[in-house]
């Protein structure tokens, strides 16, 4: 009954899970694995998030809140007076905005090499991609990005880029939305870890998304949430796209908790800053400089596959490069862990 499958699920692979490094390091008999793959931070939730996920747990006979009250509400205290929508995770926002936007045929503008998942969703709703890739230090050049995007109903930007770590300059997006004529997609799933601030944009452009999760500051990926700041016009078909009930009430309630603990997020932040600048001058492979909570790392000659596989089996699971299209297959992506993590993957890598 395959035959039945859409064409465009057959061609391309899917996402990517690290879940084969894990099973690795299990088969040479760890059982304390340094989990580095998946850029989440390694503390638990916030004390306030788990009890409200815990008291909202005693409603869930009922539906969730349609408007995700609570947690638009968390936003406009914490952020101030700005539009959002939500969805199951960043990645469930990045459907829908797509899916609100985008008719088949019609292009979707990427920069790469980034996060896959754009494009799976781009692809899966029948747009049409356009590559745009970055230059050799991984910078975007607006100039070129307009030239080739000027058309695209979405122009998607990973700032800061994940997997290469580096950030784009407050004006450099400005150019790029002053440039073109659709939307402009920022991905800001890491924008806690830099300095750089894109709120003030939102004031003066009508074409710019701010893409936000809960998956890795506020220690949620299992909850499924993520937001956007929005232009106001946009609010209404987001919602007339949306699958109703989208956002359930435990991870809105959990959200809605976690956004106030700064000091949750102020402890990992804290912690990131000090690991970057550790992996950079103490890994022997070069290091390219991170503003996410990740590193790059550049282990020529040797293959990502081959480090991700040999790290495994000494107990370090990262994350090989090789499946982000438009990047040379020696590069991995480690993330910053638990201090234990970091120091076993520092002492491992430094061995190969
Ligand atoms: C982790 C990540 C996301 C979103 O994750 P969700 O868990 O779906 O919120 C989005 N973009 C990038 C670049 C990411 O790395």
């Amino acid at each position: 009954m395959e035959h039945l499958v859409r064409s465009c699920y057959k061609k391309n692979g899917g996402y990517v899970f690290a879940k084969k490094a894990v099973d690795i390091a299990r088969e040479y008999g760890i059982d304390r694995i340094a989990r580095l793959a998946s850029n989440e931070n390694p503390e638990p939730l916030s004390l306030s998030a788990q009890e409200a996920a815990e008291q909202a747990l005693r409603n869930v006979n009922r539906y969730p809140d349609e408007r995700v009250n609570i947690l638009m509400n968390a936003l406009r205290t914490c952020y101030g007076d700005y539009q959002f929508v939500s969805g199951v995770g960043m990645d469930g926002v990045i459907e829908t905005v797509i899916r609100t936007l985008v008719d088949p045929g019609e292009p979707v503008a990427i920069s790469t090499p980034t996060f896959s998942f754009y494009s799976l969703a781009a692809t899966g709703q029948g747009a049409e991609i356009i590559t745009v890739p970055r230059e050799t230090d991984f910078s975007v050049d607006v100039k070129k990005m307009i030239r080739a995007a000027s058309k695209a109903k979405i122009v998607v930007v990973c700032s800061p880029n994940n997997p290469t770590g580096n950030a784009t300059p407050v004006d450099l997006v400005a150019e790029l939305l002053e440039g073109i004529e659709g939307i402009l997609f920022l991905d800001n799933a890491y924008v806690e870890f830099s300095d750089y601030n894109y709120l003030p944009l939102m004031k003066k452009y009508e074409n710019l998304i701010l893409g936000r999760t809960f998956s890795k500051v506020h220690s949620l990926a299992g909850l499924r949430i993520g937001y956007a700041f929005v232009p106001r016009w946009l609010v209404p078909w987001y919602q007339r796209a949306s699958t109703p009930f989208t956002v359930n009430s435990v991870s809105a309630a959990a959200a809605a908790a976690a956004l106030p603990d700064k000091e949750h997020a102020q402890r990992y932040i804290a912690q990131v800053r000090i690991w970057r600048k550790r992996f950079i001058t103490e890994v022997k492979y070069p290091v390219l400089p991170s503003d996410a909570n990740f590193v790059m790392i550049n282990t020529a000659p040797r293959k990502s596959d081959e480090m991700v596989e040999e790290l495994a089996r000494h107990g370090v699971v990262v994350r090989s490069c090789r499946s982000f299209a438009g990047l040379a297959d020696h590069y991995i992506r480690v993330s910053i862990g638990e201090g234990w993590e970091n120091e076993r993957f520092l002492q491992v890598i430094n061995t190969l």
